[in-house]
């Protein structure tokens, strides 16, 4: 591994650099002051995509919701507005920003309310849309604020997408056209500013590409505009060893691999989102992580191929898993059981992630981030199970992912990692699809206990 500290310094100073900066770098006014001095500092941040500050999405989250009450949405609407009034009251605000940032916050508090009346799915996605619209305009005026020529510039112009709302997949030839033609002229001139997480659909419809979507948008938006290197600003110094939340023997990476990364993202590691590493590793556009407090710090560069490739890179840990195992002696030595399985599920829309079988039983877990798959698993879905086998479904487990290097290749893996988890209860274990991981479940208030002591085990300190 490289020994060099990893700065934006080591970015070559010709490039173009898309940066985007999450929830708690845009949480107040001194947080996006941070963020415009680090932009200001190096000029070949060209391209800024934010998130909505800290908070605030999920306010949306909670409004975006059938039968709240009026009471309640206002209270949201209010606390919202101060967040955002918060970081405006410290800058002279231009005439024009107050009267859209109030304009919002009406056509926020209209959409609440239809919504209330009869919920969709698209009243959802324009709901959840208003963050990331009202940051980035403040954000420009902050840029504007110490003499940076920052400019808003609404991102479903350029990000269109399906009409799935709540996980639109985006059309990334138009992204590429748009972007050519509306995005890449402005960028000569002038720091743009832009919304990560959201797109348009056909139909002029808002649309949200999922829960931490913005580190997405930037790495789509990175390929689209051909940069050189694509800066994930956050609330860590980087990539650790394991969530630093967990465990304080967490240590930042310096440098990792795009298989890597992509494998930790994932697992679970809620520092990138999962789909981020994609348009990078297509682009082959190197990735920075760092935090915007402490950018003197460095952080984690993410590239195509690294010095170093250790057998143990990171453990990650993905919450609220829920293991579904279906019995039946019928399967023994007969076709077609595991079709007719994947059928019912297929036709509820429900996505395995994990799966091992024996002669008898298959093992299957499904994410379960906003208790929908539980919610559909405590419907129909069982019953139409149980005319197939006797099925047993199990909550609240978590999925521990140990990442690394030719993993299924290296003896001693299995002894090292269940040897650290001795007094845990390790469920279904799955190794050998992938050369980077090997991943089990645990009960999920065993879960950091797990994390430690294989932290412990594997990463001990030097
Ligand atoms: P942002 O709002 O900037 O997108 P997130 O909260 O989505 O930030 O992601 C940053 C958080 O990810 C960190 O505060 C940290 O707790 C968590 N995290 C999980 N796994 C890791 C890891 N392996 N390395 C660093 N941070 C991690
Ligand atoms: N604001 C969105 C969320 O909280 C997207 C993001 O921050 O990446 O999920
Ligand atoms: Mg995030």
């Amino acid at each position: 591994m490289s020994s060099k500290t990893v700065s934006l310094e080591n970015i070559s100073s010709e490039n173009l650099i898309v940066a985007k900066f999450g929830g708690t770098s845009v949480a107040d006014h001194q947080a996006m002051l941070r963020c415009a001095h680090i932009i200001k500092e190096q000029p070949n941040n060209k391209l800024i995509v934010v998130s909505a500050s800290s908070g605030v999405t999920n306010l949306l989250v909670r409004l975006s919701q059938a039968n709240i009450p009026d009471d309640e949405q206002k209270q949201i609407v209010e606390k919202i507005k101060d967040i955002q009034l918060n970081i405006t009251q410290h800058l002279a605000l231009e005439e024009r920003l107050n009267t859209e940032i109030n304009q919002l916050l009406n056509e926020l508090s209209l959409d609440a309310k239809a919504q209330s009346v009869s919920h969709s799915a698209r009243v959802s996605d324009a709901i959840l849309s208003y963050g990331e619209q009202l940051s980035s305009r403040i954000f420009a005026q902050v840029l504007q604020s110490i003499g940076v020529n920052g400019e808003y510039f609404d991102v479903r112009q350029v990000m269109k997408t399906n009409d799935l709302y709540g996980k639109a997949v985006v059309d990334l030839a138009a992204l590429k056209t748009n972007s050519e033609q509306l995005l890449i002229p402005h960028l000569q001139e002038k720091v743009i500013v832009t919304q990560g997480f959201i797109g348009q659909n056909n139909s002029e419809q808002t649309t949200t590409l999922g829960r931490g979507g913005s580190d997405y948008s930037a790495a789509l938006l990175a390929e689209a505009v051909n940069a050189s290197n694509l800066a994930i600003w956050t609330d860590v110094v980087g990539i650790f060893t394991t969530d630093p939340r967990i465990t304080d023997q967490a240590r930042a990476i310096k440098e990792i691999s795009f298989g890597e990364a992509a494998e930790m993202a994932t697992f679970g590691a809620k520092i990138l989102h999962p789909a981020t590493l994609i348009p990078a590793m297509r682009q082959n556009i190197p990735v920075f992580v760092g935090s915007s407090k402490e950018p003197e710090k460095g952080g984690t560069r993410i590239q195509k191929s690294v010095a170093s490739k250790p057998t143990y890179r990171s453990i990650s840990l993905r919450r609220e898993q829920t293991l579904v195992t279906v019995k039946s002696p019928a399967m023994l030595h007969a076709s077609g059981f595991l079709a007719k399985l994947f059928a019912v599920l297929a036709k509820h829309k429900l996505s395995v992630d994990l799966i091992t079988t024996s002669e008898i039983s298959v093992a299957m877990t499904f994410d379960n981030p906003t208790g929908s798959t539980q919610a559909l698993l405590n419907s129909t879905v069982v019953e139409e199970l149980e005319q197939l086998c006797e099925v047993s479904v199990e909550h609240d487990l978590s999925l521990i992912a140990v990442v690394g290097n030719s993993i299924h290749q290296t003896n001693g893996v299995g002894t090292s990692v269940f040897d650290a988890l001795s007094g845990v209860n390790v469920r279904m274990i799955c190794q050998g699809a992938s050369e980077h991981n090997l991943c089990f479940l645990v009960d999920e208030n065993q879960a950091n206990e797990a994390v430690e002591k294989l932290h412990k085990a594997l990463f001990p300190e030097f």
